[in-house]
């Protein structure tokens, strides 16, 4: 669990407010881009504060847009602060607050989903896997297309140890529309209980810290935000490759209504499918009449591993893919259909 850390260890000179930034450089938000500003000061202090003690740490801050967030990372009394914005009219605003906070703050006009995190601080801030988390930290409120495909890459980053892990346990404190910060913290059995929650628990502690209202933002999302805090895991709770566990989960909750048999046996050709899906679910000591829901992370563990050895042992097996199967069956059907001779009288 994050320690809440304190914010206001550096104080920064006297700077117009965001509001008035975002008048003075015309920041209007754009919609379409999803734009949705943080300018409550004791929102985004509190949502910094998630991320645990910042004095004298690295930050990175993804998205910072008009700086809400940004003036509260730097009152924090941060070492360095690299901002990553996508949008170059927010660059001449960022500029400002850089000036505000000499020698501290590095701004990068460029996309997070392109941006090479494995430079991004100083090889000496690594830290061994096993040790405690490095003194870096990501923080964000990204637009929600942007933060859940996001979350998966930096996932896959920390079950390879790549990215923003080559440096240890990196923590990362971003924000999410509310049912998916449902989605990612759910226990078994619960509502949201989906392939978010297995991906992200197996890897990491992943907390649901506190809620912010859509009425916060400017402007106003039709949807609830949470803040989230993410800490990888010393020890992955399913130790097989990312894209094995990710191909075993999405195809258990493919079905999700369904007993979890129904979406387990999309893992096998049709072709011995009944007594490899038996086999399988028998050796994991998973009874099938479960939902998809109501599985345990042991349970998804014993069905990954199992399926590894099947896999090892048929090396054609990973590589099998059920949509694929059925998208040639209906084609094969059509091809069949199209070539019989028409009726004639
Ligand atoms: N963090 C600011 C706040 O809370 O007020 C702005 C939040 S706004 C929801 C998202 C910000 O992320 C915008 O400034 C947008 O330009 C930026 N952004 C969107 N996609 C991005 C990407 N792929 N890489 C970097 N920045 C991105």
């Amino acid at each position: 669990m994050a320690v809440p850390g304190k914010v206001a260890a550096f104080r920064l000179p006297p700077l117009p407010k965001v509001g008035e930034i975002i008048k003075l450089f015309r920041l209007k938000a754009q919609k379409q881009l999803s734009q949705n500003f943080l300018l409550d000061l004791r929102l985004t202090d509190k949502l910094v504060r998630q991320a645990g003690e910042l004095k004298n740490a690295y930050v990175c801050e993804v998205g910072p847009g008009p700086g809400g967030i940004t003036r509260s990372i730097l009152s924090a009394g941060v070492e360095q602060l690299l901002l990553i914005e996508k949008d170059i009219r927010f660059i001449p605003g960022l500029k400002m607050l850089s000036e505000a906070a000499p020698g501290k703050v590095r701004i990068v006009h460029g996309d997070i989903l392109t941006y090479n995190m494995e430079k991004a601080f100083p090889n000496h801030l690594k830290k061994n896997w096993e040790d405690e988390p490095p003194d870096i930290h990501i923080i964000g409120n990204l637009p929600f297309s942007v933060s859940t495909p996001l979350i998966i890459r930096w996932l896959e980053n920390v079950s390879k140890k790549d990215g923003p892990f080559i440096y240890g346990r990196t923590q990362m404190t971003l924000t999410f529309q509310k049912e998916v910060a449902e989605r990612l913290t759910a226990n078994p059995g619960g509502k949201q209980r989906s392939r978010l929650s297995i991906m992200s628990q197996h890897l990491c502690s992943v907390e649901n810290c506190f809620i912010i209202p859509g009425q916060a933002f400017v402007p106003q999302p039709e949807v609830d935000v949470a803040v989230v805090h993410f800490t990888p895991l010393v020890q992955p709770k399913i130790q097989q490759p990312f894209k094995l566990v990710e191909k075993v989960v999405r195809s258990v909750f493919q079905f999700r209504r369904k007993y979890c048999f129904r979406g387990i046996e999309t893992l096998f050709p049709e072709s011995g499918r009944l007594k490899r899906t038996e086999q399988l679910m028998m050796t994991a000591n998973v009874d099938p009449t479960l939902r998809p829901s109501q599985l345990s992370m042991s349970q998804f563990r014993n069905l990954c591993n199992t399926y590894r050895k099947m896999c090892d042992e048929d090396p054609g097996l990973f590589v099998y893919n059920y949509r694929e199967e059925l998208r040639l069956k209906k084609r094969a059907h059509l091809l069949i259909s199209n070539s019989q001779p028409e009726e004639t009288e």
